[in-house]
């Protein structure tokens, strides 16, 4: 199948999807996969589901990474494109790595329950696609239950998420009462029919034409409303704009049902043509085009594999520009050093291979012992440095107890590299000899606690410690920064990057602190330069 791969850089479409638990990511990756041929593993992904909040289940589904490594990015060819869906973890427990996920794709793919319209996490996501104006396409899903108006959940996207909807699609009933769905642009309806999709793709009729007569025949009782219907929403409705969606102001909105393989083609063919190929990327240097001959490329996600016979690391770089080809020798920029890549993998759906070719825009797989950083930017030669992936102030803290204090050394490696992977950050005070772990999610403690163990050989404890939230600190200048370290010893650490950060007892207390000191810059992320 790699034959038939596209090696043209814009023909790349690599994203992302974001959604709230249960919309239906899950199931809607499974039947993008089948549209790309890769039947195979569609029932991988459901299989890896974490629908487990144990930590213990988690971790038992998370050492059959056989199946995760592969599934994280998954690359298939559509409509002379090559798609590349990068997942996110399931688990808001681990949504860090979802985040950083987002440093690295082009556009995202938005989902949304019909019933619940926007939820909290969606929220969330799309604040963080907003810091780098992602483009986004959005799914409302669900549509074969009965949901809310149509009209009302796009008013809620606009509200509440500050973008524009063009609406693409548009229902023709919900329920039990679905149709099917009529295309705006195409101006065709596509019929829907009853049963599950499954492996199938499901097709209905599809009928050109909104006057055409046939609709008369087949939707006698409610073609004249929803006829009207149309009308009214070319008229109030924005249309779609494609500049406006690749700034990210707008997004074009498609109805369907994913268990039901109902408007998921619709919306895919569309996709394959309007979201962005790869766009340049910022350096510390200068800014890489994506046509540029040499190859640039950033880490953004580094797995563990915790089959412990294999303990390797599998370090997921985003190619930015150039080509990459098996074998090649690579400038991995922090260490100054050049590094040989004979195996790294590619995530061709169908057929899970090592990777001959990849170019800008696709993700190969690194192996990686303990070397690679999350943010390291690798390149043919040329010293710079991609920006932009950052470190997100945690949200849960935890003070480290060592059982045997002559561990202590093996703990501190154990951590620093932990850090480095991303599974956790860890801060050391100013005053005192404690260590403090952070997160975003009570779940990477956990991880943490069991990698430390199973891979350090060290055992360890995590108390609570009065430690309410964290801002990375920067100063107009050394007098100012003299100056607030003075005032505030007690409540300073330094982030295993020897970054000052400010760790608050309270959010009150962070608020008083920025109020007293308006010079300081508090940020809630942190570059990894
Ligand atoms: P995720 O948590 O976002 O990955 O969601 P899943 O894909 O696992 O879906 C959550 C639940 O919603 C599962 O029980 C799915 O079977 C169900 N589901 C997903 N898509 C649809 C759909 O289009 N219609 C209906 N009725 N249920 C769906």
């Amino acid at each position: 199948m790699s034959d038939i791969l596209s090696q043209d850089w814009r023909d790349r479409r690599t994203f992302a999807i974001i959604s709230h638990p249960d919309a239906g990511k899950t199931t809607l990756t499974e039947k993008l996969l089948l549209f790309g041929g890769a039947i195979a593993l569609a029932g991988a992904v459901k299989g890896r589901k974490a629908a487990h909040h144990a930590t213990s289940d988690w971790m038992k589904m998370e050492q059959e990474r056989g199946i995760s490594v592969t599934s994280s990015v998954m690359q298939f060819p559509y409509h002379g494109k090559v798609i590349n869906l990068l997942d996110t973890p399931g688990h808001e427990d681990f949504s860090e790595d979802t985040y950083r996920t987002l440093t690295a794709v082009d556009s995202a793919l938005m989902v949304i329950d019909c019933a619940k319209g926007v939820e909290e996490r969606t929220i969330k996501l799309m604040e963080v696609c907003r810091l780098r104006t992602t483009p986004i396409f959005t799914f409302v899903n669900k549509l074969d239950r009965d949901g809310r108006e149509p009209m009302e959940i796009l008013d809620e996207i606009e509200r509440v998420l500050h973008i524009q909807c063009a609406p693409v699609t548009w229902p023709i009933g919900m329920g039990r009462s679905l149709k099917g769905i009529y295309h705006l642009a195409r101006d065709t309806v596509y019929f829907y029919t009853t049963g599950k999709g499954g492996a199938s793709i499901n097709h209905g009729e599809t009928v050109v034409g909104l006057d055409n007569p046939r609709l008369d025949t087949l939707l006698p009782d409610i073609i004249d409303d929803f006829r009207e219907e149309i009308h009214f929403l070319r008229e109030v409705g924005n249309p779609f704009d494609h500049e406006a969606y690749l700034r990210g102001e707008l997004t074009p909105v498609y109805f369907g049902s994913a268990i039901s393989n109902f408007g998921v083609e619709e919306m895919l063919t569309d996709f394959a043509q309007l979201a962005p190929p790869p766009r340049p990327h910022r350096t510390t240097e200068r800014e890489v085009a994506p046509q540029e001959e040499k190859l640039t490329g950033f880490v953004f996600k580094i797995q563990a594999n915790m089959d412990l016979k294999h303990r390797d690391r599998i370090a997921f770089m985003r190619v930015n520009s150039g080509t990459f080809r098996a074998g090649m020798k690579l400038w991995q920029v922090r260490l100054g050093r050049e590094v040989k890549i004979p195996d790294a993998l590619t995530f061709l759906a169908a057929e899970r291979e090592h990777a001959q070719e990849a170019f800008a825009g696709d993700i190969i797989g690194i192996h990686n012992h303990g070397t690679i950083r999350i943010g390291d930017t690798f390149t043919e030669g040329e010293s710079l440095q991609f920006t932009g992936i950052p470190d997100f102030a945690p949200e849960l803290f935890r003070r480290v107890q060592l059982k045997d204090p002559l561990k202590m050394k093996a703990l501190l490696k154990g951590l620093a590299q932990l850090c480095e992977e991303g599974a956790t950050q860890f801060f050391k005070p100013l005053i005192g000899s404690d260590l403090i772990l952070g997160a975003i999610g009570v779940l990477q403690f956990e991880v943490v606690q069991q990698r430390l163990e199973t891979e350090y050989n060290v055992k360890c404890q995590f108390e609570s410690v009065a430690v309410a939230t964290a801002r990375w600190i920067e100063a107009p200048n050394d007098k100012a920064l003299k100056q607030f370290i003075d005032k505030n010893q007690a409540n300073l650490a330094h982030d295993h990057y020897e970054q000052l950060v400010y760790i608050a007892p309270s959010r009150v207390n962070l608020q008083l602190t920025q109020e007293r000191f308006p010079d300081i810059v508090f940020s809630q992320t942190r570059d990894h330069l």
